[in-house]
């Protein structure tokens, strides 16, 4: 009757040692000890079982290049770009689709299986459009990539910026991207948010545009682009991406501005790792951290997913496609650390980013696709705390990765032959305890 059956499954909402039975690629039940058998069984042994890590913020183009042409020395933002600059006039399609396919890879052993790149159009060779359409084609099976048309070097401010990106949406690149913060003044960036929304409704379109990437807190974008989501009718289908200078913010301004946001549906992704790691780079001290404000935001209502943003490229030389590692940060960046805040921020890699980039059938219910993760944690709380190995991944209820449990062994007289963290260091109370909020 059923494909597979996972057994013993822990669920993201606190349930635990559930069955989950899977049929035609969908799931077709979650029960205590589903009486049937199965083609396939995956024993979760009271492990937690989640729907797949979501990416909503990525750039695919720039992945793994770490140390191509050279390493970032100082480690800063201006050297990132001005690398990046070395780098594209030699990116050829070839090198790129290699480098995307080769991440998609380990995307997959993470268990992150749906991601959102943004594609830079500034060249108008736009051989990096080329590139990552061919890879959203050859990672369909697996991995759902949706493009971003993004004019990394402005959309007015670069030679070729308008007509680059009109065209990489005619090639196919289903998303407008935009950086007003980027372009040559205030006014221009304005222009720019108006220009690249009427493009979008024209188009019939989604927006996800790098928006007050900036510790200025007149950077102000996010505002015109709340406005103009509103006017175009684009609600609900917009998102703002870093939103930064919302850190740095006078707070009555914010007070205004966050209900315009509400307003406008507008989806907010922060990129943890690279915010705290490119923000306030002017200040001494005290420093500001540089993220936009997830708890208030939250709060407010509006949708607040997490990006990963940059892995091993001339941006940001760290990272590993672990969608739990940007969570980590957050959870220390924004501070929220209670029970109900770590499910919060756990929401945020998952349903909230699934519900930022539109998709369909997502999630651990009836009738949801078969996409699975099954970590090697017994519950959200424990899987921030680890970002334990990702024991099986699941796609249309098939296995498609596994990694073995994470054992230590030990040869110490008189102690334990080995250690497992997820099993042997878990709070000293019930689970029920460690996750009920008051
Ligand atoms: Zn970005």
């Amino acid at each position: 009757m059923f494909d597979l059956i996972i057994r013993n499954a822990n669920l993201p909402d606190g349930r635990e040692g559930f069955d989950i039975g899977i049929a035609g690629g969908k799931i077709a039940a979650i029960e205590k000890s589903i009486a049937a058998t199965a083609g396939e069984t995956v024993d979760a042994t009271g492990r937690l079982v989640s729907p797949p890590f979501c990416d909503p913020h990525f750039h695919m183009d720039a992945t793994l290049s770490l140390g191509m042409p050279r390493m970032n020395v100082s480690g800063t933002l201006l050297e990132g770009i001005a690398l990046w600059g070395e780098l594209r006039p030699l990116l050829t399609k070839e090198a790129l689709i290699e480098r995307a396919l080769r991440y998609c890879d380990l995307a997959v052993t993470q268990g992150l299986l749906y991601i959102r790149s943004h594609v830079d159009t500034s060249d108008p060779q736009l051989v990096t459009a080329e590139a990552l359409l061919e890879v959203k084609e050859k990672v369909a099976p697996y991995i759902e990539l949706q493009l971003v048309a993004f004019p990394q070097d402005g959309y007015y401010r670069a030679p070729d910026g308008v007509a680059s990106l009109e065209r990489a949406l005619d090639m196919g690149v289903g998303i407008v991207g935009g950086i007003p913060h980027f372009e040559r003044t205030m006014e221009d960036g304005a222009r720019s948010v108006e220009a690249l929304c009427r493009i979008a409704a024209d188009r019939g379109l989604p927006v996800d545009m790098h928006c007050d990437e900036t510790d200025d807190p007149m950077s102000r974008h996010i505002e015109t682009l709340a406005a103009q989501t509103v006017r175009f009718g684009l609600k609900g289908r917009v998102a703002g991406s870093h939103l930064t200078s919302m850190h740095s913010m006078d707070n009555y301004y914010v007070s205004k501005l966050i209900p315009l946001m509400a307003e406008a549906e507008i989806n907010v992704i922060p990129n943890p790792l690279i915010n705290i790691m490119l923000q306030g780079r002017h200040d001494t001290y005290p420093k500001r951290r540089g993220m936009t404000r997830v708890r208030e935001l939250m709060a407010a209502g509006l949708n607040v997913s997490f990006g990963h943003d940059c892995v091993m490229d001339p941006w940001y030389s760290m990272g590993s496609g672990d969608m739990l590692e940007v969570a980590h940060m957050a959870i220390h960046v924004a501070q929220m650390a209670g029970i109900e805040d770590k499910r919060k921020i756990f929401d945020a890699i998952t349903v909230n980013s699934a519900k930022t980039m539109g998709l369909e059938g997502y999630g651990l219910g009836i009738g949801c696709k078969a996409d699975l993760v099954v970590l090697q944690a017994a519950d959200v709380t424990e899987a921030l705390r680890l970002k334990p190995n990702r024991l099986f991944v699941i796609k249309a209820g098939k296995v498609i990765a596994r990694t073995a449990p994470r054992v230590g062994e030990l040869f110490l007289a008189g102690r334990p032959a080995s250690v497992e963290m997820a099993r042997d260091y878990v709070p000293r109370c019930s689970s029920a305890d460690r996750n009920r909020s008051r």
